[in-house]
């Protein structure tokens, strides 16, 4: 499965922050995907549960902000959100576009524990 691997890069670098900030747990993991991706929500959840464990990341939340696309157009330089395939100016009608969101797969932030932290929700 696909989303294996994109779970376990996300693991791997949300560790890797947490660890740099002396984290002793992540409580949640935030990424924004793109509607252009193949990645279906379920399987990230899904290769969360089943890769998280042993992790500083064991029983945390996995948050995922879907980011619908979004086009410029070369023509008329309108803005435009738009479905997978149908990717055409409502100012001009032309189908010339410059992707500018839709594609994303990133870690937007986590929400750490730091030692003796007492309230993590304020920032350290
Ligand atoms: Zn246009």
């Amino acid at each position: 499965m696909h989303e294996m691997g994109i779970v376990k890069g996300i693991l791997d670098a949300a560790e890797e922050t947490a660890r740099r900030s002396s984290a002793t747990r992540i409580n949640e993991v935030h990424v924004r995907i793109g509607d252009l991706t193949e990645i279906v929500d379920e399987a990230l959840h899904f290769a969360f549960e089943a890769l998280s464990p042993g992790t500083l990341a064991e029983g945390a939340t996995l948050v995922v902000e879907r980011v619908a696309p979004r086009s410029k157009c070369a023509a008329c330089d309108a803005t435009f959100s738009h479905g997978r395939f149908d990717a055409v100016c409502p100012e001009c009608g032309g189908f010339v576009c410059e992707l500018l969101e839709g594609r994303e797969l990133a870690i937007d932030c986590i929400d750490i524990d730091l030692p003796g932290d007492e309230t993590p929700e304020e920032p350290a």
